[in-house]
């Protein structure tokens, strides 16, 4: 089946893959936050509007600032705890937040045969949903 948000064939499949392959090997556990992160840019039917610009600023600064994954979690406690985040996440309305569906590259890009290449495509991989997402305006 053709994913019609992301153009790729058995996307969730793919995903649901990586997550259990990130969990069991911290190897490939290392780029958990840009898998999440890319995959939800490329799936805006997930997430509300607010929710996607919130994935893709924390995209940015795991890609762009480098910021560790233990201090965003730190940032996104903070803001949680004071009750600043007021916006939905998760939309279940099915419609998708952006109408972008073609893509440079896409999960079946990504190669698993050993966390040091799993690690750089899925980076490549999150870097190029950030280069195509950042010009979009909602
Ligand atoms: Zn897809």
């Amino acid at each position: 089946m053709i994913c019609p948000e992301c153009g790729a064939t058995d996307c969730r499949s793919r995903f649901d893959e990586f997550l259990a392959l990130e969990f069991t090997d911290m190897g490939y556990g290392a780029v958990h936050n840009l898998t999440v992160a890319a995959y939800m840019l490329q799936h805006s039917s997930k997430l509300t509007k607010e929710g996607w610009m919130y994935e893709r600023d924390l995209l940015r600064e795991f890609v762009v600032e480098k910021k560790s994954p233990s201090l965003i979690r730190q940032q996104v406690k903070n803001s949680l705890d004071s009750g600043k985040r007021t916006f939905k996440f998760k939309s279940k309305d099915g419609k998708p937040v952006i109408n972008k569906t073609s893509w440079t590259k896409t999960i079946p890009d990504v190669r698993t045969e050993n966390a040091e290449v799993y690690c750089a495509d899925v980076t490549a991989w999150a870097r190029s949903v950030l280069e195509e997402t950042e010009t979009i305006k909602l």
